[in-house]
């Protein structure tokens, strides 16, 4: 028999998933369930991503993120290409859209240093090379080790691997309240085990259960996407402006799927409830007050200019509006060929209630009962293995072990 407690983990997405299967390694012999609300997994952010296997250039070199997207690259990377997994190696080129941005490529280049992370800082010509629809001023950057891979493969890849491994799976298994070491879900009451909360866009309200996430609640910002009709490789590679690194979104971007077609998105439009994916489907009345409450809050007392962010964001939901905003970034783009809403996704993104800032890095909490994961935004995807393996070692400490 195990000395181990049996684990608990709530959330079957790429982050409950890695750490089901790091769990299983690290704690011979301990039983393993991931518990998901859904009848399959990838339904929400996990499933819904861009797909880009981020470089880890963005990210100042104290925060998490830095920390685990250089390694997440190269592991999500090794993933893909050791199953066979469908993977296109394309690249990302940052522009600047105006002088005014220069500035913001050096400070991309510093942490790019900083971080250990490829960038190259190159002319508008040798940018034109690798992307001859680019449009830049002066200068660009290229991250060569940028990817793209597809989220649903890449998780249906997991968990099959999971369950080779010994973690159970019980789907449409909604948690359903926790807390001293108890929990209720769908298929009945049981205490004992550890719960490890990876629940995405509930985490914040799980984690209150067991006394965790006091100051914190999500925000939902809702990742539209549009599809191009152009022929595949018409773009040859990513390309994105250059960020306001006040904020956690990159911009409305050019990226590339797998088989090489190209998107434009995603959009960060302050969501009114957390699963507002399309009309009144996933609809919670208690949720939406709740979310218009705080998002009214943030127009009036934001320490942020959350107003601004939330005109210039609604307005994107115009398909014309957000064809020209990424017009700025290559020629060519005309919105007739840009018609076909894809699925989109929403960021479980978290709001610290006492500064009213949104976080900018991943947050961990816990103790020896429970672990929660919040802010499992971007590049949370990216990030997921070697994310999972941190996270088990912090259970480790807090098992005394
Ligand atoms: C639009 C968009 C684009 C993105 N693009 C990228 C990208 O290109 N690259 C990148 O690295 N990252 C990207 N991300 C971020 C990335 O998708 C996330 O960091 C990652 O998917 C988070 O995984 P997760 O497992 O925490 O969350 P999820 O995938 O949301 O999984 C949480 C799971 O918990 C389940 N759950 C919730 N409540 C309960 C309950 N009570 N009981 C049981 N189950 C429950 C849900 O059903 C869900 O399946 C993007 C995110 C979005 C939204």
């Amino acid at each position: 028999m195990s000395k181990h407690p049996d684990f608990l983990v709530i959330g079957g997405g790429i982050i409950g998933v890695s750490i089901a299967r790091r769990l299983r390694a690290v704690f011979f012999g301990a039983s393993v369930t991931v518990l998901e609300k859904e009848r399959a997994l990838g339904m929400h952010s996990s499933g819904r991503n861009s797909g880009v296997i981020h470089a880890g250039f963005y990210y100042s070199a104290d925060s998490l993120k830095a920390q685990f997207t250089r390694q997440g690259n190269l592991s999500l990377t090794q993933f893909c290409e050791e199953r066979g997994l469908a993977l296109n190696r394309c690249g990302k080129l940052v522009v600047a859209r105006s002088e005014a941005d220069l500035p913001q490529l050096d400070e991309l280049l510093r942490r790019a240093m900083a971080n250990d992370v490829p960038l190259e800082n190159i002319t508008e010509e040798q940018a034109r090379e690798i992307e001859p629809r680019v449009k830049t001023v002066q200068r660009a950057l290229f991250s060569p080790s940028t990817a793209t891979a597809d989220p649903l493969a890449v998780l249906e890849a997991m968990r099959i691997e999971a369950e080779r491994e010994g973690v159970k799976f019980a789907l449409g298994t909604l948690f359903a309240g926790g807390g001293e070491g108890r929990f209720e879900s769908a298929a009945g009451k049981a205490t004992g085990g550890y719960v490890i909360n990876a629940a995405g866009l509930h985490a914040d309200s799980i984690a209150r259960q067991y006394g965790f996430s006091e100051h914190y609640r999500i925000i939902p910002f809702k990742g539209l996407y549009l599809y191009g009709d152009e022929t595949a490789g018409a773009f040859r590679t990513n390309i994105y402006p250059v960020p306001d690194l006040r904020n956690p979104f990159l911009g409305v971007h050019f990226t590339l799927t797998v088989d090489g077609h190209v998107k434009i998105g995603p959009t960060a439009i302050p969501a009114f409830w957390r699963e507002q994916y399309g009309g009144l489907q996933n609809f919670d009345l208690v949720d939406c007050v709740e979310t218009l409450t705080r998002e009214l809050g943030l127009i009036a007392f934001a320490g942020f200019d959350f107003r601004r962010l939330a005109v210039e964001e609604l307005q994107k939901y115009n398909r014309r509006h957000l064809v020209k905003l990424a017009g700025e970034l290559a020629t060519q783009v005309e919105a007739s060929a840009y018609r076909k809403w894809g699925r989109p996704g929403i960021r479980a993104q978290l709001m610290d209630i006492r500064t009213r800032k949104l976080e900018m890095d991943f947050v961990l909490e816990g103790d020896a009962k429970s672990f929660h994961v919040l802010n499992a935004v971007s590049p949370g995807w990216t990030c997921a293995i070697p994310f999972a393996a941190h996270v088990c070692s912090r259970i480790t400490g807090l098992l005394g072990g």
